[in-house]
């Protein structure tokens, strides 16, 4: 999946000149130990690069400016190795526009009890450094991700990991370009929301075209192609026939290889990195796009579907912020459909109609053609399959009418007690935390959609650190909700967002 840039993360220490050359040598000496260290852990998914030591006003501002100004640099990890008068962090923390980060660590792990002199003290006071650094970001309203511990410890480096996958969203954000083929369904009120206001605080372009712009450049689609497409279709997944004629079969799986090879020429010929369709606004299209669209989101696509332009941006954003991620169990676009009530195996049914993200399967991904019960175009073919066990996040994102609200479910994804062998569809099956009774009481109180942009790969403490960042409220439906305290949250809330 393409990023704009190969990035990297600058580590600027934090000092001052009161402390003599043979101080300075030594807080040099140890960042760059650290830095060396953290890159060799292999566990970061970028590299991280180790400046100067910054010990006035002129180097701090220079510092962050070059930060804004390279566009490989995603983010800069601070840290006060000693003492470092924040007045002189003023101006460069005003003109800094890129993700910050505030390692609080120490070189040391341990006080060495036997040697600990005042030279040492002197020498390793992040624990106060870091408080008078800390202490101008908040009273400046930076925004910033604050990551305690010892620099070995793993926790800091995985947090640290996390960190910088947020910081490649907040980077990757304004990048996104949404490809909307219809306007949202008429008369649904979740999906909408203020464009004008996604771009200035996401950064997102979101475009509007008619459907049969699409419809030529599908129909302009070789037939070679379309033939090469549906094979490899043929040849990685399972075809399920399940009574039809196989000629017959056959040319509706080719529709979608035709809509797909177009969708996708579409979004690369106008940059666009997330598409939104919408079932009743097909135009000359022939079937609904579902395997086409499973297919663009495999590839990293966002996706929403009847308009939804939110989830389509966010889908993307989560498959960016998690690509290359080792052991990776995939991002898809969802949607809660039915329940299971029954006590001690209570869950929701996610689906959408034909549309989940294969990244998300869990054993082989078949090709069924099945009639759709909506719109008035051929059976379309789609890819089914069930999906992963795990811990995952469905996140969605919505406009309250003065401020947009991300809400974040933590699930726990489980098999179905039973296959479902009429269902057509691909399907997930989860259960909110802290229970389902719960789970969707918080949800439908904080007003979250019934799409969601889903994930097993990343933790609800990243989405958060990125609405931060965008400054957006934020509502965590996880193990610690509880309704009573959720109300009064989103009453302060609302006094906070007006
Ligand atoms: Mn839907």
């Amino acid at each position: 999946m393409k990023q704009s840039q190969n990035y990297k993360f600058w580590f600027a220490t934090g000092s001052q000149d009161l402390y003599g050359d043979e101080c300075l040598r030594k807080v040099a000496e140890h960042s760059q130990k650290i830095v060396k260290e953290l890159n060799a852990t292999g566990k970061l998914p970028f590299e991280i690069v180790c400046r100067p030591t910054l010990i006035d006003q002129a180097s701090i501002r220079r510092t962050f400016n070059e930060a804004n100004n390279d566009s490989e640099c995603a983010g800069v990890i601070t840290w006060m190795h000693t003492f470092s008068p924040a007045k002189m962090w003023i101006i460069g923390l005003q003109e800094y526009k890129k993700p910050l980060c505030h390692l609080h660590t120490q070189f040391n792990e341990e006080i060495p009890y036997d040697t600990i002199d005042m030279d040492f003290m002197n020498e390793n006071q992040s624990a106060h450094g870091d408080r008078e650094y800390g202490h101008i970001v908040s009273r400046m309203g930076i925004d910033r991700k604050i990551i305690v511990g010892h620099w070995t410890d793993p926790e800091v480096v995985e947090q640290l990991a996390g960190w910088m996958r947020t910081a490649i969203g907040v980077m990757e954000s304004s990048h996104i370009r949404v490809c909307r083929f219809g306007d949202n369904m008429n008369n649904v009120a979740v999906t909408e929301g203020d464009k004008v206001e996604a771009q200035i605080k996401f950064g997102w372009e979101i475009d509007h075209y008619n459907v049969n712009d699409l419809v030529e450049v599908v129909n302009a689609v070789s037939q070679g192609d379309v033939d090469t497409l549906t094979e490899e279709y043929y040849q990685n997944y399972q075809i399920l026939l399940e009574g039809r004629d196989p000629a017959e079969f056959r040319r509706h799986v080719s529709e979608q290889a035709r809509i797909e090879i177009g969708t996708e020429k579409f979004c690369e010929d106008g940059n666009y990195q997330a598409v939104v369709t919408h079932f009743g606004m097909l135009g000359g299209l022939k079937q609904l796009p579902g395997l086409a669209m499973q297919r663009m989101m495999e590839k990293g696509y966002g996706f929403g579907a009847e308009g939804d332009w939110k989830t389509a941006a966010m889908v993307r954003l989560m498959k960016i912020m998690t690509a290359g991620k080792k052991d990776a169990k995939g991002t898809s676009f969802m949607e809660d459909y039915t329940y299971n009530f029954v006590k001690g195996k209570e869950g929701i049914l996610e689906a959408h109609m034909l549309e989940v993200c294969p990244t998300i399967a869990d054993g082989p991904v078949s090709i069924k053609v099945c009639p759709l019960s909506m719109g008035n175009r051929e059976d379309p073919a789609r890819l089914v399959f069930t999906s992963k066990t795990g811990s995952g996040i469905a996140c969605s994102l919505v406009d309250m009418g003065n401020h947009f609200r991300l809400i974040i479910s933590v699930v726990d994804c489980k098999k179905t007690e039973k296959p479902m062998p009429k269902l057509p569809v691909a399907t997930a099956f989860w259960t909110p935390q802290p229970d389902l009774k719960t789970g969707a009481a918080a949800w439908i109180l904080a007003g979250g959609a019934h799409h969601t942009a889903f994930t097993y790969d990343l933790s609800a403490e990243q989405m958060i650190d990125w609405a931060d960042a965008m400054g957006i409220e934020t509502v965590l439906i996880d193990n610690h909700t509880d309704l009573y305290q959720l109300k009064n949250e989103l009453r302060w809330n609302s006094a906070l967002y007006r």
